[in-house]
C-alpha cells in the first residue's frame, strides 16, 4: 500500500511537471523543437515504457527496494555513522548526482555504452521529452548502478526516492525548449544543470557532446573540466550519423545499438 501510494505521488509529481514544462514550451520555446510534438511524445513515452516494464520484470522495485534490504541487513556506510538525518538525506542527493555524472562519462567513454546512450543524443531536436528518450538497456544498465549505489551507501529508502524524483524531474528540466530570462539562468547555472547549459551536450560537435554531463548539480562539471559554458557556433543538434528521418522511428531507434553500420 506504501509503496503504491509512493509510487502515485511520484507520477503525479512529474505528470505535473511535465504538462507546466509542456506548456512553458509552448509559450515560450526556444526553437530546438523541430519536428511535431505529438509524434516525439508518443515515441518517447513508448520508448520508456517498455524501459519501465522491463525494470519491473527484471528489478522489482529497483534502488528503493535495495535501499530497503540494506536497511533490514544494516549494510552500506550509512550504517556505520549516526548522522543528523538532514545530513544522510543531502549526502546520499550529493553522491548520487555524482555517480550519475560519472556514469554519464563512462557512456561517452565505452563504445558499447556510447551504442546504447547514442539513441538519446540522435534526438534532431531537444524538448522535455527527449528527457525520457534512453534505450531500455541503458535504463536497466543505469538501475543496476543504482542499486550498488543504494546498498553500498546504506541511505534511507526514502532519501532514495527523492533523489529518484529529483533525477526525473532534473531531466525534463534540462531537456526543455523553453527560454529562461538571461540573468536568471546564468545566476541559477552556478547551482543547477540549466536548458541552455544542458542542449550543448546534445550539440553535434563532439568536444561539446562530451561536456556539460551533470543532471542536477553543475558543480561536477566545473571541478573536473568538462564544462562549456557557451556553443562554439550555432547549435546543430543531434548526431552527424544518424540525421534521416527514418532514424527516429521507433523500431528503429530500438535496434539502433546493435546495427551493424556504425
Ligand atoms: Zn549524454
Amino acid at each position: 500500500m506504501f509503496d503504491q501510494e509512493r509510487s502515485s505521488i511520484v507520477l503525479s509529481v512529474l505528470v505535473g511537471l511535465w504538462l507546466i514544462f509542456a506548456i512553458a514550451e509552448w509559450l515560450f520555446s526556444a526553437g530546438y523543437r523541430k519536428s511535431p510534438r505529438t509524434g516525439r511524445w508518443i515515441r518517447h513515452i513508448s520508448m520508456i515504457s517498455v524501459g519501465a516494464l522491463i525494470l519491473a520484470v527484471m528489478i522489482p522495485g529497483g534502488a528503493i527496494a535495495a535501499a530497503l534490504w540494506a536497511q533490514t541487513e544494516s549494510v552500506g556506510v550509512f550504517n556505520f555513522f549516526t548522522l543528523p538525518l538532514v545530513w544522510t538525506y543531502l549526502l546520499t542527493w550529493i553522491i548520487y548526482d555524482l555517480m550519475i555524472y560519472l556514469q554519464h562519462r563512462a557512456f561517452h567513454v565505452f563504445p558499447m555504452l556510447w551504442r546504447l546512450h547514442a539513441v538519446h543524443h540522435s534526438d534532431t531536436s531537444i524538448d522535455l521529452s527527449t528527457g525520457i528518450r534512453f534505450h531500455p538497456v541503458e535504463i536497466v544498465l543505469s538501475m543496476l548502478f543504482k542499486v550498488f549505489i543504494a546498498v553500498g551507501l546504506g541511505a534511507p529508502p526514502e532519501a532514495i526516492a527523492i533523489y529518484e524524483l529529483i533525477l526525473s524531474s532534473m531531466a525534463l528540466f534540462n531537456h526543455a525548449d523553453f527560454r529562461l530570462p538571461d540573468g536568471f539562468e546564468r545566476a541559477l547555472r552556478w547551482l543547477v544543470v540549466t536548458p541552455p547549459m544542458h542542449r550543448i551536450h546534445h550539440s553535434d560537435r563532439r568536444v561539446e557532446t562530451d561536456s556539460n554531463y551533470g543532471n542536477a548539480l553543475s558543480a561536477w562539471d566545473r571541478l573536473f573540466g568538462t564544462y562549456t559554458d557557451r556553443p562554439m557556433a550555432e547549435l546543430n543538434i543531434g548526431l552527424s550519423r544518424w540525421r534521416e528521418a527514418e532514424d527516429q522511428r521507433l523500431s528503429r531507434l530500438l535496434r539502433m545499438p546493435f546495427r551493424k553500420d556504425w
